[in-house]
């Protein structure tokens, strides 16, 4: 099938066109809204950059098609199957991805306040290219619909329940795409049905977090209601005790600055000044105190979850390194897997230096825990899940 993904963030559009499962052709459209916004194409082994004003989502997408067009990429869009939208948030109300209708509009609208800097722009996005096409399907594949198969111990906060009926309180996950692509690709490697099998995931890129998934369902996940809760990031502060906001509060600081000191201004970045996992280790190597710290922080709480998510499993039979930092700080995993054979897992410090780019296991035969490698592929999950949709329709 030919597939267009967009994946539309509040000043940024990307775009990858698949046909057949391979990707043909990328465009990145970046600073959107900025005087200079800057657009880069990947088509047939090329790169092609260009500077120009692109004052919003419509305008990018109009840049998209002219693009696709010119470069003769795709001549006639109306040989799409369908356009797979990544939206961030789709509340409790979506577990499957979805073939976008004015109901499914309505809903995404519905969470904005959920994912107020998300949800917007994956909005128009959808709306730019119907606007265009309004012929060609669309179809949404949630960060957060993963994550639904969440029971309710682990979803609920223990705060006041109406808050949940209220207010839609609870936890929700994000990242969705990467574990469950991830959490597939990785039964393909171990040679078993992803149904047998208690992985915990591991997306370390700028935002981090960390998924149970026992037998094909995600059981438990480190981020919550936002973004914001459980591992340390790169920006971001993770797990935190909850009082030092009205703390913060009475001792003068407005919500707003709060709300950027613990999204901007915090994890790596906030212990050590730098959110560049190659600078923190680069710095840690040269004992660099307070980048020994956030490595140390950083790694910590990886382990902490690691060991929370085995009890909540009751076991594991695998650990799942992927994104930026999990696919390539050597050191991170090492560190990680520091002393953990108590728990089954013996790392295989020299395949674990060698794996540099491509997925592979890093632990001993021996280790009861299989400690595995993954490039995380977010695009071709959203394209397989449309298909998945199409099939089905
Ligand atoms: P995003 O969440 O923005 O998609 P990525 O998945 O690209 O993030 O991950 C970005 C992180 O990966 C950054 O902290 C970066 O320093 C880190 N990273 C990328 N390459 C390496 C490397 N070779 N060694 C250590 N860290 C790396």
């Amino acid at each position: 099938m030919n597939i267009l993904v967009i994946n539309a963030g509040s000043s940024s559009l990307k775009c990858q066109y698949f046909a057949a499962q391979k990707s043909i052709a990328s465009l990145l459209i970046e600073r959107i809204g900025e005087a200079q916004s800057e657009a880069t194409l990947r088509y047939n082994e090329t790169t092609y950059k260009a500077s120009k004003h692109i004052a919003n989502h419509h305008k990018a997408l109009s840049l998209l098609i002219e693009l696709f067009k010119t470069e003769h990429i795709l001549e006639d869009f109306h040989i799409l199957d369908a356009v797979g939208h990544r939206v961030v948030h789709g509340g409790e109300h979506f577990s499957e991805p979805v073939k976008i209708t004015p109901e499914v509009i309505a809903t995404i609208e519905r969470v904005i306040p959920l994912a107020p800097l998300h949800n917007p722009s994956n909005l128009e996005a959808i709306h730019a290219f119907g606007a265009h096409y309004p012929t060609i399907p669309q179809i949404a594949v949630f960060d957060t619909a993963f994550h639904q198969s969440m029971p309710p111990h682990a979803y609920c906060y223990a705060l006041p329940l109406e808050l949940k009926e209220k207010y839609a309180v609870r936890r929700y996950g994000f990242h969705g795409t990467s574990h469950s692509y991830v959490a597939k690709e990785a039964a393909k490697m171990l040679g078993r049905p992803l149904e047998t099998l208690r992985l915990i995931t591991l997306h370390l890129g700028n935002g981090a977090s960390a998924a149970a998934v026992a037998y094909g369902k995600s059981i438990d996940t480190s981020m919550g209601m936002t973004p914001l809760e459980g591992l340390m990031m790169g920006t971001r502060s993770g797990d935190m005790d909850p009082a030092i906001i009205p703390y913060l509060v009475r001792n003068g600081f407005e919500v707003d600055t709060i709300d950027t000191m613990l999204n901007k201004k915090s994890g790596l970045k906030g212990i050590c000044g730098t959110n560049d996992m190659r600078d923190v280790i680069a710095r840690a190597d040269k004992e660099d105190k307070n980048a020994r710290l956030a490595l140390f922080m950083y790694t910590y709480r990886i382990k902490k979850y690691i060991g929370a998510y085995a009890a909540a499993m009751g076991g594991v039979d695998a650990v799942v390194f992927t994104a930026g930092i999990g696919e390539h700080a050597t050191k991170v995993r090492k560190m990680v897997c520091d002393e953990m054979v108590w728990m089954g897992i013996e790392l295989d410090t020299d395949a674990n230096e060698q794996m540099i780019n491509d997925g592979g296991t890093i632990s001993m035969p021996k280790s009861n825990v299989a400690v595995l490698v993954i490039p995380t592929n977010e695009e071709l999950e959203i394209v397989r899940q449309c298909e998945r949709v199409l099939n089905e329709l």
